[in-house]
């Protein structure tokens, strides 16, 4: 190798690199050349048949009564401080290895991150990334975990049966504050810019979950942002996370991305399910009170079943009802265009930010009247 040519491959090398970087950070979910549409062309795997999310269609959903419920430990107060980042796409909170979950088939799963996924361009934009029964939630959560038999998440992060994630749905109705994510929200402001980072300190995620962790939905498939690699086994929570409409504004318009335009809309679009089933640990029938019951005031054990099935509407705004495909493509096009106006602007009406302190109340706590005024 000549002089010359010595001197130009490491040149080369760091153009080379500096572009994937680029690259690996470009992808975008509706604008620029690699939305999600393009995203097989650079991530091939995004193009397979078992990718996430997926609409969780109930008639369709296998009961397994044999399926266990999913043992979370060191889920709970932490002590320490914990790593938050903007990396462009969303918010995510570093875990701590001692979060393990262990799955029906007694699989141990070892916590990595955490993140969100919403709506936000006008006060109707639900963002979760599983639908149920076509519903689009406000808020998806995720918390992303490796198979306790590999060393690292890198390691586990390309083995087929590497990763796992729990999902849950955040509803809002006319909820008060959750406390359990006034820090998580408030330090929100600290990254506004993408690859920013604040620390948390003290954490507990079990708080931050829904109150019943027992029911869920359980499938194979992906992760749900490139290199949407097919090694996820996914357990949807059946039951819900409650914020307030003010705390779920901060979250929609609080972080800005690569572009300088706020995060908003941050999720995929339903896949295929393909030939795939979904099993739950929870029947799907029974989800009617019948009325005598609710006329007398005697709501007993149904009222955990109608919970489950969350049959009732989940949001006091109207739900929107989409489908994989053009439906849902459309529906993009309108929140794009609408989201120039709405950047850093409170939408009018009920999303308008109101006072934090006058309505705070601990959430998980009264989640037995939550659960009552639902009805
Ligand atoms: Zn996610």
């Amino acid at each position: 190798m000549c002089s010359t040519m010595r001197a130009l491959v490491p040149l080369l090398s760091l153009f080379l690199l500096g572009g994937q970087a680029q690259h690996g950070s470009d992808w975008t979910y509706s604008e620029g050349a690699l939305d999600e549409a393009h995203w097989p062309q650079h991530y091939p795997a995004c193009g397979g048949q078992r990718q996430s999310p997926i609409n969780l269609q109930r008639t369709k959903v296998q009961y397994n009564p044999a399926l266990k419920g999913l043992k979370l430990t060191g889920y709970e107060t932490q002590e320490g401080e914990f790593p938050m980042v903007n990396n462009g796409h969303t918010v995510q909170i570093s875990l701590p290895s001692t979060m393990r979950m262990t799955a029906a088939d007694g699989t141990v799963y070892i916590a990595q991150q955490m993140h969100f996924h919403w709506g936000g361009a006008s006060s109707k934009i639900r963002g979760s990334e599983h639908t149920v029964d076509g519903i689009r939630h406000v808020i998806e959560i995720h918390v992303v975990h490796y198979n306790s038999k590999y060393k690292s998440y890198e390691t586990a992060q390309d083995a087929p049966d590497g990763l796992a994630v729990l999902a849950a749905f955040v509803e809002v109705k006319d909820y008060p504050e959750n406390t359990y994510y006034s820090s998580f929200i408030s330090h929100l402001a600290n990254i506004k810019y993408p690859g920013q980072t604040t620390t948390l300190t003290g954490l507990d995620i079990r708080d931050m979950l829904p109150k019943n962790l027992q029911h869920y939905y359980s499938y194979d498939g992906s992760l749900t942002t490139p290199p949407c690699t097919e090694n996820v086994h996914w357990f949807v929570l059946a039951d819900f996370v409650k914020l307030s409409r003010t705390q779920v504004w901060k979250l929609e318009n609080s972080l800005l991305d690569h572009h300088n335009k706020t995060i908003q809309n941050d999720y995929r679009r339903t896949q295929p399910l393909n030939h795939r089933v979904v099993e739950s640990n929870f029947p799907n029938q029974g989800l009617t009170l019948l009325p005598r019951l609710v006329l007398s005031g005697t709501i007993t054990a149904h009222c955990s079943l109608n919970r489950l099935g969350s049959s009732d509407p989940p949001t006091s705004a109207s739900p929107v009802m989409e489908t994989a495909g053009k439906g849902h493509l459309a529906s993009r096009e309108k929140t794009k265009s609408k989201s120039k106006a709405h950047v850093n602007t409170p939408p009018l009406g009920s999303r308008q930010p109101r006072s934090l302190s006058s309505n705070t109340v601990k959430t998980h706590k009264d989640n037995v009247l939550g659960t009552r005024r639902a009805f």
